[in-house]
């Protein structure tokens, strides 16, 4: 089916007042009659706006035609700077954002699949503005789009990537020892939006970063995950007190060396983020150690496929068992190096002294397991890959968990001088929250 032209805008406006309409008789979703002859009396093949665009202050993409297609079941729209999107009949239904089918207030669907013809067609499309798109179903239920809202929802390859990266941020900037890891100022991420949009960019992209100054006491990382949202509780604790003590029921409670880990593989969903603030340091030995993991991990894949192949697909049972924030027994499944569907390194899942003597393999995997596993400890302990640091009082370190493995020297524990870092863990999900917020908020400002 072709539609028609429409040259002026009166339909446009004509048709939002029957939306209004409707809204306040909370009738069914009928487009008032006075919009119906209109639409009606146009016999033409394609849809788009004419010389009256001037008129209108056009901001963001506009659109110059629009078709329905029936055989594909597709609406296509053309834009102003000639290229063209393609959406399907069945996810513009889905998608009609009219106050049926979509409860605003919680920006959410309200339409049921059940009342979802997955074969609708079309019965009517017309390009009301440059900027808006109407379709009428079979039903008569009418649904408008914004050239913007639809932009953004383009199907092609190249506008998917685009968006996907816009949400999720997840081309990484890879690292080896020459990192000069990224510092901003404790009190500004706390206070100003850019300085923390800044920082959370940093700790997705880069994987670390410092923060400088906070105050040298206990408290200060769970005031920095209220700029977030919330932390992550563990059978740790809300807050964590890494110190040398007594009857450690975890190795780094101890004064002794930590080899390269990525923290609680022992769950299944291990924490994303890790601040660790120092309170007291050692006076000798404590220095920490961080490699990128994703990069070695590619490094591996590199030069030894084979190990790459068995770690991304092997799982490894992992342990944890001890009484902290309550008693505890943990146990998982994890692979060391896990990547998505498109092959990509997404998360490392590494402890050596909670990875369980339980390893729920076949005999003949094992040895080519503890191979695979050997070289790609070899590989991040080079040096070209190790960047090492010792954190001063009122250091916050905060890193990707899922990304980097860190490490410490063992150092030399004085009674009067005891080493004091106070940890905390935070997920992506909410970390990602927060920067669309702070983008949003800061996009607002300017
Ligand atoms: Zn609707």
């Amino acid at each position: 089916m072709w539609t028609c032209l429409v040259g002026h805008f009166s339909l446009g406006r004509l048709s939002r007042d029957g939306v209004r309409a409707l809204q306040r008789h909370g009738g069914g979703w009928r487009p008032r009659e006075e919009t119906r002859p209109c639409l009606a009396q146009m016999g033409c093949r394609w849809h788009q706006t004419l010389a009256a665009a001037p008129l209108h202050q056009v901001v963001g993409p506009s659109i110059r035609q629009v078709q329905a297609m029936d055989v594909e079941r597709l609406v296509q729209v053309k834009w102003e700077d000639g290229s063209h999107s393609l959406y399907p009949f069945v996810w513009l239904r889905d998608n009609c954002q009219c106050p049926v089918c979509t409860l605003h207030s919680a920006k959410a669907r309200s339409l049921l699949l059940s009342q979802l013809d997955v074969n609708t067609t079309v019965d009517q499309v017309t390009l009301m503005e440059p900027t808006k798109v109407s379709i009428v179903w079979p039903d008569q239920h009418t649904s408008e789009y914004d050239a913007d809202w639809l932009k953004k929802r383009c199907f092609s390859p190249k506008a998917r990537r685009a968006q996907q990266e816009e949400l999720f941020l997840n081309k990484r900037a890879h690292w080896g020892s020459d990192l000069q890891i990224p510092t901003a100022s404790f009190e500004e991420v706390l206070h100003d939006n850019k300085a923390a949009l800044d920082w959370l960019m940093a700790l997705r992209k880069v994987g670390i970063i410092f923060l400088k100054g906070a105050p040298v006491k206990q408290g200060q990382v769970a005031r920095l995950s209220q700029r977030i949202g919330y932390l992550r509780l563990t059978f740790y604790g809300h807050t964590w007190q890494v110190q040398d003590k007594l009857g450690a029921n975890n190795v780094a409670y101890t004064s002794g060396k930590l080899s390269l880990h990525t923290d609680y593989p022992a769950l299944h969903h291990p924490p994303g983020i890790q601040f660790l603030h120092c309170i007291t340091q050692a006076h000798q030995g404590g220095e920490s150690e961080v490699v990128d993991g994703f990069h070695v991990a590619n490094q591996l894949r590199r030069e030894n496929p084979e190990a790459f192949h068995t770690l991304s697909s092997l799982l490894v049972d992992f342990t944890d068992t001890g009484a902290d924030y309550c008693d505890f027994a943990v146990q998982s499944k994890n692979h060391i190096i896990d990547v998505d569907c498109d092959g990509q390194v997404v998360r490392i899942n590494y402890n050596n002294a909670t990875r369980d003597s339980i390893l729920d393999v076949p005999l003949e995997q094992v040895q080519p397991f503890y191979s695979s596993l050997k070289a790609y400890v070899d590989l991040m302990c080079q040096p070209k890959n190790v960047v090492t640091y010792k954190m001063e009082p009122g250091d916050v370190v905060t890193f990707d968990n899922w990304r980097l493995l860190h490490g410490r020297k063992s150092y030399v524990s004085h009674p009067e001088n005891l080493r004091h870092l106070e940890g905390a863990y935070l997920d992506w999900d909410e970390v990602m929250s927060r920067l669309r917020g702070l983008r949003k908020a800061i996009h607002r400002e300017s």
